[in-house]
């Protein structure tokens, strides 16, 4: 398991920085960087987009084509990567399970899919939800965020329970 999950982990890393590579986030483009979204290793600042950011037109464009009928399209065939690549969550350690979500984090994020991370749930709670999420037909912006919410502020229908809820707080 070590070794196919540091394969997998290099997987998702080279497909992180090959979008990077073809087009940096949205966010980035827009100059908004914090902590989630830096670049990941490798990317060389240079290689900046010859696009400008916020481009309205083009995101209300992309928006169109996807009401239009575009075939419906999951985020993994987005990505590259097909279900059975990720182990369940029962055959991970703490350490192995966190590596995964965060470098899905990351992934996510390089496609303008932004998660709403919940802080109260652990890694291994989470990590089934975003390998469900990722199997749903989705639509990529590359002009625009397309935020993903798992839990719509009621903590009695929160998918992590009630105890991992986040919305109390809110
Ligand atoms: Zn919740």
């Amino acid at each position: 398991m070590e070794t196919y999950l540091a394969q997998l982990l290099s997987d998702l890393h080279a497909a992180t920085l090959a979008r990077w590579r073809r087009f940096p986030p949205h966010f980035y483009q827009a100059g908004l960087r914090d902590a989630m979204h830096q670049p990941p290793e490798g990317y060389a600042e240079q290689r900046a987009p010859m696009e400008m950011p916020g481009n309205f037109e083009a995101s209300i464009g992309e928006l169109e084509d996807w009401l239009h009928g575009k075939p419906a399209i999951t985020m993994f065939d987005h990505f590259g990567f097909t279900p059975d690549q990720f182990p369940p969550a029962e055959q991970l350690t703490e350490e192995q399970v966190r590596a995964l979500v965060d470098a899905l984090v990351r992934l996510w994020v390089a496609y303008n899919f932004l998660p709403t991370v919940p802080k109260k749930t652990p890694a291994r709670v989470f990590y089934p939800a975003m390998l469900a999420r990722m199997a749903e037909p989705a639509m990529l912006m590359e002009h625009g965020v397309n935020g993903i919410e798992f839990c719509h502020f009621n903590p009695e229908g929160c998918p992590f329970g009630v105890e991992y809820c986040d919305c109390k707080d809110y």
